[in-house]
């Protein structure tokens, strides 16, 4: 099944065709700001140098029909979890177990409480959320569907690279048609990603629907964040297009400049109010080294700021509710639309808890059974923090059993591989692939739905043999689908 699934790809192209494609891909991606930092040994001083983003020379094949199931998920995901970050009962029963054994959740959950207590000063939330995917060919089936790997609820990545991915395909493809015919490559199977705009225009929405024509956005950027070039690309955005300023703050430099008006709750920066505060980092415990941060985090929830996201939001969004979703009955509790509900439900992978439950006893037979049939996760996004295969014997002997109440189990997902070639740090590595669609999602609401929109997308593909499926880990590349 594997080798086949894609067949006669990539176009079969000289070597002196391939290097005068190679040569585009790079002038290409550096004229049009399809670029990363470079490592700081090969960086200019004040970050004044870049080089070409990990990309996939050919976009890759990715079935049409698929591709559409999943874009069409995408708004009823949207509103799940908007419907379980107000739900109390639900956080309190699924988070709480995992706050005694995670000091990171154990902080998340304290705000959440804290405000839950004092009172929500903003009722509206901003969602800009990515819903991840693998390829899933089913043993006998000849079509293939998405299998959900983790669904963000913080700072999704690369909206500006996948669009700008997607283009760079585009252009490529054109040259390509000049030395081979190949029935594959047409632009009109590249769909049309607008990652780019949709983004700052549900900042941008947001924004107008907190009614202060003069306050400002704020993106909270900490460390490596600063330097990936898709918050820029919103803060562009926003200016150009919707005259929204935005300005940049560490959660540090929240907890020194920020304070709130005792009497609106509003969250004044710089003599600035607030609009809308973006996350575009603060998902791990390492963004938050010292309790000034966690005092920022609170000083934000108290606020009137529209949150993107708030901690509820945040806490829906981890591994665990992925997981207690899966379980019999219990998306169906809320989603109610029995056709939406066996859509989402069939694009869960098998997922199983690790806690003392009977169900987590029999999951960690299972695992130290055939390991090499599942991943373990822990309560972390980011990349990097999961255990895969033959790994999960020794950790799951290795830890108490209340400490695997922070873990889940899931089915390790094996998409089809196809063939391509991509592009890192100058060179092309050909080899056997295999690709993650994600969808964005953008979400706006309170009691009601205001906003609740498809996003654009992002494909990123990886060697493989490779487990973690990072772009800015070093694993992966970014690609864009071929839909056939
Ligand atoms: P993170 O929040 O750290 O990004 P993910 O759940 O997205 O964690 O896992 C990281 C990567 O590991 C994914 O991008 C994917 O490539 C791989 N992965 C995760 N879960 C599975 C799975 N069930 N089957 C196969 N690969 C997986
Ligand atoms: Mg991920």
């Amino acid at each position: 099944m594997s080798k086949s699934f894609f067949p006669e790809y990539p176009p079969n192209l000289s070597n002196d065709n391939l290097q005068s494609l190679q040569e585009l891909a790079i002038d290409w991606s550096l004229s049009h700001g399809l670029v990363i930092r470079p490592p700081t040994n090969l960086a200019l001083s004040n970050n004044s140098s870049v080089m070409h983003a990990p990309i996939s020379l050919f976009p890759s094949p990715f079935p049409k029909k698929t591709f559409y199931q999943a874009i069409e998920l995408q708004p009823v995901f949207n509103l799940l979890f908007h419907k379980l970050s107000r739900n109390h009962e639900f956080i309190t029963q699924v988070i709480e177990e995992v706050t005694k054994v995670d000091d990171f959740i154990d902080e998340l959950y304290k705000i959440y409480l804290k405000i839950k207590e004092e009172g929500i000063a903003q009722p509206i939330s901003l969602g800009l959320h990515r819903s991840d995917y693998l390829l899933h060919v089913p043993q006998d089936a000849s079509e293939a569907n998405v299998l959900q790997v983790e669904f963000n609820t913080i700072s999704s990545s690369f909206s500006s690279l996948s669009f700008l991915t997607g283009e760079l395909h585009r252009y490529l493809l054109e040259s390509t048609k000049y030395f081979n015919s190949s029935e594959l490559l047409k632009i009109d199977s590249l769909p049309l990603n607008d990652a780019m705009t949709s983004l700052p225009k549900g900042i941008a929405k947001a924004h107008e629907l907190y009614g202060s024509p003069n306050a400002v956005v704020m993106m909270v950027v900490i460390g490596e964040e600063r330097n990936a070039f898709d918050q820029r690309w919103i803060e562009y955005n926003l200016l150009n297009n919707h005259k929204i300023h935005i300005i940049r703050k560490t959660l540090a430099e929240i907890d020194q400049q920020g304070k709130l008006d005792p009497e609106t709750h509003a969250l004044i920066i710089d003599d600035k109010e607030i609009s809308v505060t973006y996350f575009r980092s603060g998902y791990a415990p390492e963004l938050h080294p010292t309790k000034k941060e966690w005092d920022a985090r609170l000083l934000i929830e108290r606020s009137k700021s529209i949150k993107c996201p708030t901690v509820a939001y945040q806490l829906v969004g981890t591994k665990k509710v992925q997981q207690v979703l899966a379980m019999p009955g219990v998306l169906e509790k809320y989603v109610t639309n029995a056709t939406d509900a066996k859509k989402l439900r069939a694009s869960f992978a098998g997922l199983y808890p690790l806690d003392s439950s009977s169900e987590g006893e029999a999951a960690v037979k299972l695992a130290l059974e055939n390991p090499e049939r599942f991943v373990m996760k822990p309560q972390r996004e980011g990349g990097g923090n999961n255990i895969y295969t033959k790994d999960i014997p020794p950790k799951l002997l290795e830890i108490s059993t209340s400490e695997r109440s922070s873990y889940i189990l899931m089915d390790l997902i094996q998409p089809p591989s196809m063939r391509n070639i991509i592009l890192r740090q100058g060179e092309l590595v050909k080899g056997e692939m295999i690709s993650e669609l994600g969808i964005y999602g953008v979400f706006i609401g309170n009691d009601d739905v205001i906003v609740n929109e498809i996003g654009g997308h992002l494909l990123r593909t990886k060697g493989r043999e490779t487990n973690e499926g990072g772009v800015a880990t070093g694993f992966a590349v970014i690609d864009s689908p071929l839909l056939v």
